[in-house]
């Protein structure tokens, strides 16, 4: 993966609607795509991801800001100027084509010779593993296999950057599983730029090179699903990534004080009272009464199969929850009632200002 920036919107702001009834689905948005990534866009609905998609693509223009390409200002380009490209979630194919028209149909329609499309459509569907089926009706073919040809019909026309809106959403959990193992397959050995949205947060750990995180029109944080996932900026991108606890606490020299008195080691910048936020799998339970833990009393236990999530009171009440891995059977573990010790590894408590 290079450095180079391929798209970039710059301040960008939309604004639908009039009078009272303005709604900025993008508050001054500023993100750098890099060339050759697969970067994801995630957020819950309505916080303006597809609009900003639609802004790449040149189907909606922006009320301010702009988009660039390659560093050229692209805001003011029709869609079919620029070189994207959208999946879409309904697959938009034409029922009455076949496979391998299907596919071509973009190349066909921008006046290419014959042959170069019926070596080009053989090509993408050598890539996407549907050879056999060329000659098959789109409508003959399971939601899985659509899929596949309207990432080919995407990629056929070799864009530069390729946008897909949520494209897994319609396949049940298995499918939309392999799927995504596919588009990374893709985007791998095309090396093009892929932008994909989605509000599923797993989908968007698993497959994404860098994330950038939305909500209500706003970039709330942009780095890899590791920074992202392990240093949230804030309380809104640690709740919707994964899940977390947040303890009530407030800045002191070294650390936090928690409601309970406790102190806990951590580098905080801001003053005053925060949050604390520690993921499940970095709570440690250990003996009651061990120096330096949080006394705490196990309320009740959910199991997982590999693992087992034990929800915990401290003294004040705060709810915890540790994710232990669950005990071999006939081994002893954990059980509700019983009085336990937390300590909470090393640097993976943070402190949130908001
Ligand atoms: P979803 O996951 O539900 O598709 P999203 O994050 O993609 O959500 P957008 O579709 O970008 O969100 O919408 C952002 C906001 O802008 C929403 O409040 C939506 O209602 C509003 N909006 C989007 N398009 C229009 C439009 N054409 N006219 C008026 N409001 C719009």
């Amino acid at each position: 993966m290079t450095e180079a920036v391929t798209i970039e919107a710059r301040n960008a702001v939309k604004a639908f609607g009039q009078g009272d009834h303005v709604v900025r689905a993008l508050d001054d948005v500023s993100i750098q795509i890099r060339k050759g990534e697969f970067f994801t866009l995630l957020g819950p609905s309505g916080c303006g991801k597809t609009t900003l998609l639609r802004l790449i693509a040149g189907f909606e223009m922006p009320t301010s800001g702009t988009i660039l390409l390659d560093g050229a200002d692209i805001t003011e380009l029709p869609p079919n100027k620029r070189p994207v490209n959208t999946v879409f979630q309904s697959y938009a194919l034409f029922p009455h084509l076949t496979v391998a028209e299907n596919v071509g149909f973009g190349l066909t329609m921008q006046g290419r010779p014959r042959a170069e499309v019926t070596a080009r459509v053989a090509e993408m569907l050598a890539l996407v593993k549907l050879e056999a089926m060329a000659g098959r009706k789109v409508s003959q073919l399971s939601g899985g296999q659509q899929q596949r040809v309207a990432l080919a019909r995407a990629l056929a026309p070799q864009p530069k950057v390729l946008l897909l809106d949520e494209p897994l959403s319609a396949l049940d959990l298995k499918l939309r599983k392999e799927m995504q193992v596919e588009l990374k397959r893709l985007q791998t050995e095309t090396g093009i730029t892929f932008i994909f949205v989605t509000h599923d947060q797993e989908e968007a750990l698993t497959m994404s090179d860098r994330i950038g995180v939305m909500s209500a029109g706003k970039l709330q944080q942009v780095g890899s699903p590791k920074d992202i996932y392990t240093r949230p900026v804030n309380r809104f991108v640690a709740s919707f990534i994964g899940e977390t606890n947040f303890l009530p606490a407030t800045v002191v020299p070294g650390g936090v004080r928690l409601a309970t008195g406790d102190v806990v080691e951590v580098a905080a910048q801001a003053r005053g009272d925060v949050t604390l936020t520690v993921r499940p799998e970095q709570v440690r339970i250990v003996g009651a009464g061990e120096a330096g833990a949080i006394a705490a009393t196990v309320k009740f236990l959910v199991y997982f199969g590999t693992d087992t999530h034990c929800h915990l009171a401290l003294a004040d009440g705060t709810e915890v929850v540790a994710r232990v891995q669950s005990p071999a059977s006939g081994e002893a573990g954990i059980e509700a009632g019983s009085a336990v010790g937390l300590r909470f590894a090393s640097g993976a408590a943070q402190v949130l200002e908001d």
